[in-house]
């Protein structure tokens, strides 16, 4: 489905939206080529409609997810297309009213961030393969744990850290700081491993309390959603 309308800014209202995409059904590949998967990934950030405090400005974001579109490989999986997809189906949850009033701003931003960056530079094999085959991103990591999620993450952060795609600088330090966690958390909870090695146990006993119910919820979509 070839998309028009696509190749403006985030604030020009004169883009649309492919037909279905704010719906469950929408199948993200038939979004267009990467220009228009980029602009439609703006209008997610923008469709968040989280409070000025914490928007991005638009410049620094499309420079962002720019340098992300190129971070990731071209893979018959891993690529900026699966990146796409799970940023659409994380933006899609966002948007519901339980999510809405579960989550506040800053964590639905932080989760959408997560949901583009989570394979950031993904080479395309497993951990146990680097470990086996004691790769340079194994050297680099210790040869231990989830080699690929701690460079995802670490990529993240790399390109955080440039100051044309600093999208968070106008936090606060305490506000940067949960953003942080919120990314390393839900980054490395998609290791398939530990998913089912510790979040899903950890899930299964906070749901039984209800305290924990908040929490687990958040867990929940955190892990289930990337990998
Ligand atoms: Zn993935």
């Amino acid at each position: 489905m070839p998309v028009e309308h696509l190749t403006n800014g985030i604030h020009d209202t004169s883009t649309s939206l492919p037909p279905d995409f704010k719906a469950f059904k929408f199948i993200p590949k038939l979004i267009g080529d990467k220009n228009d998967s980029l602009n439609a990934c703006l209008r997610m950030f923008e469709d968040l409609d989280i409070v000025e405090q914490f928007r991005p400005k638009n410049s620094t974001l499309r420079k962002f997810l720019q340098t992300v579109q190129k971070n990731y490989k071209q893979l018959p999986y891993h690529n900026w297309e699966h990146a796409f997809a799970v940023a659409h189906f994380c933006y899609l949850l966002l948007r519901t009213p339980k999510l809405k009033t579960q989550l506040n701003d800053l964590e639905r931003l932080s989760l959408l961030v997560s949901s583009i960056c989570h394979d950031l530079d993904h080479p395309g094999t497993s951990n146990s393969f680097q470990i086996q085959y004691k790769t340079p991103l194994a050297d680099l990591y210790n040869n231990e744990g989830s080699i690929l999620e701690k460079h995802h993450f670490a990529q993240t952060i790399s390109i955080l850290k440039s100051k044309e795609c600093d999208i968070f600088e106008e936090l606060s330090k305490e506000d940067f700081q949960h953003v942080m966690n919120i990314l390393q958390d839900t980054i490395m909870a998609t290791d398939i491993a530990v998913h089912f090695s510790s979040t899903m146990p950890r899930l299964k006993k906070t749901t039984e309390d209800k305290n924990g119910m908040e929490r687990s919820f958040k867990q929940y979509m955190n892990g289930m959603t990337r990998t």
